[in-house]
């Protein structure tokens, strides 16, 4: 078991990430007797240790937590301060005061990944980097070349071993959750694969727009934002492949294969949509034509899953927040037990993760009464485990980058593998089309699907 870290660095402290996210998964590590020696704060405000205490206080007061007086007392104790630019090479020396005391620090960049470079020079000018583990935010890069650079970056000074990348989707219950169902139930064993299954839909609807954020999402758009991580990382613990062992690095050989494995988008099979008044939103271009909404016809050119579409589709300002997916089995060769000569709707099997945690087999059985007819019915194996809220996957991400557990965490050819399969898109992407607020996208987005309808989505 590798070593357990003594000290937490949060470079951005003041940010938006760190109060809603970090700061709440703090008082969680505090209240479960988790918190490290020192938690260092980093920011260019001008504070100084009393202000940091009463921002933290603030946010937690703020956040739907109760707060103990005694817990928060912990986080105080623990707690230090360094004012500085990122750019000024004291800003370092300070954080290597604060720390010296310490063996293994933590350096969370919850900055803009334009000052990566910076940090870690600053670091290294203090050999802050030899007994270190780094612990990143996405955007791991903005495309291919962008995301090897960060990475040679990084390899420059830390061995991949050091390096924590999170999505913090693999922190959630009900993602985790698509691994342990599967891997433990003989039930769907020998149906798992081309001979059974038709499709796979994959969905992430948000109800909401961009949220004051537009000058951030105009230069990312959809695929960037959700498809390149959290979506593929729900399609590969759905496609992988059993690890062999234990060892987390099974576990991320085969996320990492089955990445590989999906074939670079076509963007012939890609349909971008934009919500209709999004160039209205503040910090968006008058003229942009980022993508609100995506959705992709994707293969994964495995053993297992050749030739089965995986239908992928992400959107903003959409009818529901939902995120689930959906695998569809083939339907029953001939059509029986049924007044009209249709064949019964397939089986599918959803795996719901937000707004809440819930798996469904839909499945057909005898309409009661006289006739020898079948009619749809749910199972609802698995109800409200956990909400699936973000600050749960934050406690999990954080406490186990200061354990050293990388399991949850994004490998470096794994990244690399999403950013190549998403890439034919960012080089040729088709034109975006508008929909209605509040629908499920532009209709182009229908056609990907067979029948033109996805599968409904979100019910149950
Ligand atoms: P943010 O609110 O803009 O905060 C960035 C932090 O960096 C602030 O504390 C800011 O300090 C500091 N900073 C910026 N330039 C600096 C400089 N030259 N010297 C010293 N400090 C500087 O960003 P964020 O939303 O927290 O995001 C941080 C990272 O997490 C980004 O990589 C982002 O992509 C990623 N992320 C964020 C979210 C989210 O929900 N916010 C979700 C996923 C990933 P000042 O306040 O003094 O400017």
């Amino acid at each position: 078991r590798t070593e357990r870290a003594d000290a937490l660095v949060l470079f951005g402290i003041t940010g938006d990430l760190a109060k809603k996210k970090l700061i709440p998964a703090v008082y969680r590590l505090a209240l479960h007797d988790r918190l490290p020696d020192a938690v260092v704060g980093v920011a260019r405000s001008g504070w100084d240790l009393d202000d940091l205490r009463r921002h933290i206080r603030t946010t937690l007061d703020e956040s739907d937590h109760d707060v103990d007086d005694e817990v928060f007392e912990r986080i105080a104790r623990a707690l230090r301060y360094v004012d500085g630019d990122y750019e000024d090479e004291d800003t370092y020396v300070r954080v290597a005061e604060a720390v010296a005391d310490q063996q293994l620090p933590v350096f969370y960049f919850a900055i803009p990944p334009d000052l990566f470079d910076d940090v870690i020079s600053g670091l290294v000018a203090n050999g802050l980097h030899e007994r270190a583990r780094v612990v990143l935010e996405k955007p791991f890069g903005r495309d291919l070349a962008s995301a090897q650079e960060l990475n040679a970056l990084l390899h420059r000074h830390f061995p991949e071993s050091s390096i924590f990348r999170i999505d913090h989707f693999l922190g959630k219950e009900a993602v985790q959750n698509l691994m342990v169902f599967r891997f433990t139930n003989t039930l769907l064993d020998p149906v798992w694969n081309r001979y059974y299954v038709d499709n796979v839909q994959v969905t992430l609807a948000e109800d909401f727009g961009v949220e004051g954020r537009g000058r951030f999402y105009d230069g990312v758009g959809a695929l960037r934002d959700v498809v390149q991580n959290h979506l593929l990382q729900v399609v590969a613990l759905l496609a992988m492949e059993p690890p062999a062992t234990d060892d987390p690095e099974a576990l991320r050989d085969e996320i990492a294969k089955v990445l590989r494995a999906i074939r670079p988008f076509d963007p012939a099979d890609v349909v971008r949509g934009q919500f209709e008044g999004y160039r209205e939103e503040d910090g968006v271009e008058p003229d942009s034509d980022t993508e609100t909404f995506v959705a992709v016809r994707a293969f994964v050119d495995s053993w297992r899953w050749a030739g089965v579409p995986w239908y992928i589709r992400a959107g903003k300002s959409m009818a529901s927040t939902v995120t689930e997916a959906v695998v569809e089995l083939k339907r029953p060769p001939r059509p029986m037990f049924t007044s009209t000569a249709s064949v019964p709707e397939p089986n599918r099997l959803s795996f719901r993760m937000k707004p809440d945690d819930q798996i469904t087999v839909a499945v057909q059985a005898k309409k009661p009464g006289e006739e020898l007819e079948s009619r749809p019915v749910s199972l609802v194996l698995s109800e409200a485990v956990d909400d699936g809220d973000a600050p749960g996957a934050y406690d999990r991400l954080l406490d186990d980058a200061l354990d050293g557990d990388p399991r949850l965490f994004s490998r470096q050819d794994a990244v690399e593998a999403a950013w190549e399969a998403v890439q034919p898109v960012l080089d040729a992407p088709p034109p975006s089309e508008l929909y209605r607020v509040g629908s499920w996208g532009p209709t182009g987005a229908d056609r990907l699907v067979p029948g033109d309808v996805w599968n409904p989505c979100g019910e149950g």
